[in-house]
């Protein structure tokens, strides 16, 4: 018989895509690493299961523990699945304008959902802080009863990236990577890939892609943390630098606007079959700046983060993107038509 002892097993040992376009595009071999093809359906599930092993090695959760976490919706994906298959219950505080796909999500994982305004990291209602206030509570009453998982600052997150998803892309590529290349929400993924690529050979370039909305472009560029225009992505971006980000290898940064990722994930359906959600987008176009800068010929990884579906209401939505300024793409025009002639 061959079988995996849960869900637990599914999560990691992803496989590499090449990217036709990008590739064609660039003259260089682009390849996906596909995470969203995580059990929970994003690259989340592994920090998620790094961040809760550490704790039960630090005795921080013990059986019939509550994890409590702040998070933009993948990571408490991860928790939940994770805590369901290891007996842990889970509190996830998120902030109210992410998809309503990720919130149904985590309910139908049975998490219990807090939605809180979304506000800056500074202001003390910021779901990161209500989240660690919650956890901190509980063990007031009761101690020993709440983790707080603290994926931004809980450098457990960078280094089960360091022992897991960096291996995995050494191994696949057979040592012939020359360039790394994703966008960073606590900077964990960027953090324990870049360290590990650095580690086996330093001339491995290690590149962050930002979206609008975020400082983490002007600070690597310019040295200063300065947050310019806005973004439809989700789960990237940032106005710190957290302490998994911190560890980061970082040797050059791209800014990416929705203009150039979005159509980059309308394409990758329609010309390769490939559903991604925005951050995918972010992190393709920054591959393409990456090959630019590195000449035809190289080998570039970049992390195809969750799928489309977890954001169907807004990326498949004319009147959103609209909103945004964003073109939809032609099926979509193309559905409406048809729609409207079955109504005749
Ligand atoms: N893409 C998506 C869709 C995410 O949810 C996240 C995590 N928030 C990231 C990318 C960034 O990953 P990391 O937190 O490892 O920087």
């Amino acid at each position: 018989m061959q079988y995996r002892e849960s869900v637990i097993d599914l999560i990691g040992n992803t496989p590499l895509i090449r990217l036709k376009e990008a590739s064609e595009e660039t003259g260089c071999e682009i390849l996906g690493k596909a995470e969203f093809m995580n059990p929970g359906g994003s690259i989340k599930d592994r920090a998620a299961l790094g961040l809760v092993r550490d704790a039960e090695a630090r005795g921080a959760l013990a059986p019939g523990g509550v994890i409590v976490e702040g998070t933009a919706g993948n990571t408490g994906i991860g928790l939940a699945l994770v805590g369901n298959a290891l007996g842990y219950r889970c509190i996830i505080v998120m902030p109210e304008t992410q998809s309503r796909e990720k919130i149904d999500t985590l309910r139908a994982y049975g998490a219990e959902v807090r939605l809180v305004k979304a506000v800056p990291y500074r202001n003390p209602d910021n779901y990161v802080h209500v989240s660690e206030r919650l956890a901190a509570g509980m063990n007031e009453t009761s101690p020993g009863s709440a983790f707080w998982a603290n994926q931004f600052d809980n450098t457990a997150n960078q280094a089960w990236h360091h022992s897991t998803t960096g291996p995995e892309i050494w191994e696949q590529t057979g040592g012939r990577i020359d360039g790394f290349v994703c966008a960073a929400g606590t900077g964990g993924t960027l953090a324990g890939v870049g360290r590990y690529l650095k580690d086996k050979n330093p001339n491995v370039m290690i590149a962050v892609s930002d979206p609008g909305g975020s400082g983490l472009y002007n600070h690597y560029a310019n040295g200063e943390m300065k947050v310019e225009g806005s973004s439809i992505t989700e789960g990237i971006g940032n106005s710190r630098i957290t302490a998994n980000m911190a560890e980061a290898p970082v040797d050059v940064a791209f800014r990416i606007e929705d203009r150039e990722s979005i159509p980059r994930v309308y394409r990758m359906i329609t010309g390769e079959g490939l559903l991604l959600g925005g951050s995918s987008g972010v992190n393709v176009s920054g591959a393409v700046h990456l090959a630019r800068r590195l000449g035809p010929g190289h080998v570039i990884v970049t992390v195809l983060c969750d799928s489309g579906l977890r954001y169907q209401q807004r990326l498949f939505n004319a009147d959103y993107l609209q909103s945004k300024g964003l073109e939809p793409p032609e099926f979509l025009q193309g559905a409406a038509t048809r729609d409207e002639a079955a109504d005749v």
